[in-house]
């Protein structure tokens, strides 16, 4: 069994026995716990002590398996997208932000498509440069902002505040970003630290989408899409990049509500065809609650590009709504292989007993469902529900950056709010490998490695290695949502 020394009595008033006990512990326990061998027990008793800060260092700590949803733009913490931003000067890439508004443009603009009353909207020099005076004194340079205008920009792409939500997201931190998504530069070193930011976490896999359309150049000119994959290629093939022995897969995206969405599938496949080594899936993404973009709109383009591809992968977002619908069986009907969300499947049960067993997995999002309102409270979440009836499932962190997250806060959110066993977080991890699109014997390596790692995990847990972890820092929902590092 494990036992949890939270605090001891005062044992000045007895020196023999404290000298025993010293004795004792030398050479038979860790400063925190003493394990079982049992399989599992430790984790139960982990749980069972209510100690928080452990439970998040083991979970940090713990080998995982592969984020199979993350969107690359949105993976990046604010503070990364500011360092980057600035680094990319080298690359001739020089950005301003909007800090003030003057009213230089006339009343009716169209606050909806390219909305200019928004603070922190970020475009390049070669933007700024065809801005009328007016509005060019509304921008101040990146590289230059003031303490406090620094912090506001930094904060203008988190969700963090009780009024932010939805439409937040949705129609405000996408288009602030503005420019810095379309630097292909900066889009592969934003990759770069996830890998790396990931790897420390202790994932294996990673299949984020990673846009090669609509990049610029420093001078604004289009960096045509083979270019943009040319470049992700050789900056992978990098040291830096293979030592940390993550093995990365992307998607590509198309956001579902646009007009004319369904006519991109043909270029998208193409390019997909075409760069299978990297490439290996297509999404669709964007608000559900648009109804614009409702899946079954594009079952007639993807009957078309089946008919000359092959073996092109999907997995895409479906049933991320408040109402019930049909979306997860119409995504289903698209042919996807994996549902991203999958929030409302919930409300269809006869769908349930058809995805009890496989072979379709949920991509579940915990931050991000809690984050964007699909539920106000994580006891609403239906992820315990598929989970426990048997529907694949695993944890993915959507758009982390924007939460201020990783992967070890959904772990940690999962076990706090459904009570996870140590059996079901190992599944949780090998779902993810199961389903990552990759061949069939890159996926035996993957869960080999995966399987190696964890049963040494394992052992180290049972001999009392809670003293060997590292105290790893929190970021600010978990700050924000549970009492950890010291914060509430
Ligand atoms: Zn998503």
């Amino acid at each position: 069994m494990v036992y949890y020394a939270h605090f001891f009595p005062d044992l000045s008033e007895y020196p023999d026995l404290k000298s025993w006990l010293i004795i004792v512990c030398l050479v038979s326990c860790s400063p925190v716990l003493l394990a079982s061998d049992e399989p599992g027990l430790w984790f139960e008793d982990l749980k069972g002590s209510a100690d928080r800060q452990a439970l998040y260092q083991v979970l940090h700590a713990m080998p995982k398996g592969g984020d199979l949803h993350s969107h690359s733009s949105g993976a990046v913490f604010s503070e990364w997208w500011y360092e980057m931003a600035l680094e990319q000067a080298a690359n001739g890439y020089v950005y301003y932000t909007k800090t003030r508004i003057m009213n230089c443009r006339d009343y009716g603009g169209d606050e909806f498509g390219q909305p200019y009353l928004l603070y922190f909207s970020n475009i390049q020099a070669s933007r700024w440069a065809t801005l009328s005076e007016c509005e060019q004194g509304e921008y101040k340079r990146l590289s230059v902002l003031t303490n406090v205008e620094k912090s506001a920009w930094l904060n203008s792409i988190r969700l963090d505040k009780p009024h932010e939500g939805r439409d937040e997201f949705f129609q405000a931190h996408w288009q602030r970003l503005g420019d810095l998504t379309a630097n292909p530069y900066l889009a592969v070193e934003a990759v770069v630290r996830n890998i790396k930011a990931f790897s420390a976490e202790g994932l294996i896999y990673m299949e984020p989408d990673f846009n090669v359309f609509g990049a610029i150049s420093a001078d604004g000119t289009p960096v045509p899409p083979d270019e943009v994959a040319e470049l992700l290629r050789a900056r992978l093939r990098q040291k830096d990049v293979t030592n940390t022995g993550m093995v990365t897969r992307f998607q590509l995206a198309i956001l579902r509500f646009l007009p004319g969405a369904p006519e991109l599938l043909k270029p998208i496949y193409t390019f997909l065809d075409s760069n299978r080594d990297l490439w290996v899936s297509l999404d669709l993404v964007g608000r559900e609650d648009n109804d614009k973009g409702y899946p079954a709109k594009f079952l007639e383009a993807f009957r078309e590009v089946r008919r000359t591809h092959h073996g092109i992968r999907l997995s895409i977002h479906g049933g991320e709504v408040d109402e019930p619908n049909r979306h997860v069986r119409d995504t289903l009907i698209l042919g996807a292989e994996r549902i991203g969300h999958g929030v409302n499947l919930i409300s269809d049960p006869d769908l349930m007993l058809l995805m009890r067993g496989g072979p379709y997995l949920v991509e579940v999002n915990l931050v991000s469902n809690l984050l964007l309102e699909y539920v106000t409270d994580f006891s609403q979440h239906p992820f315990p529900e598929y989970l426990r009836l048997g529907i694949p499932v695993a944890l993915s962190t959507d758009d982390r950056g924007m939460w201020d997250s990783t992967m070890t806060d959904e772990f940690f959110v999962a076990v706090m709010e459904f009570n996870l066993s140590w059996e079901e977080i190992k599944q949780l991890s090998r779902n993810s490998l199961k389903h990552a699109f990759v061949s069939d014997e890159l996926k035996g390596e993957l869960l080999a490695r995966y399987n190696k790692r964890i049963a040494a995990f394992e052992r180290s847990m049972v001999r009392g290695g809670m003293a060997r972890l590292n105290s790893p820092d929190c970021r600010r929902f978990i700050r924000n949502h549970y009492d950890l590092c010291g914060q509430n």
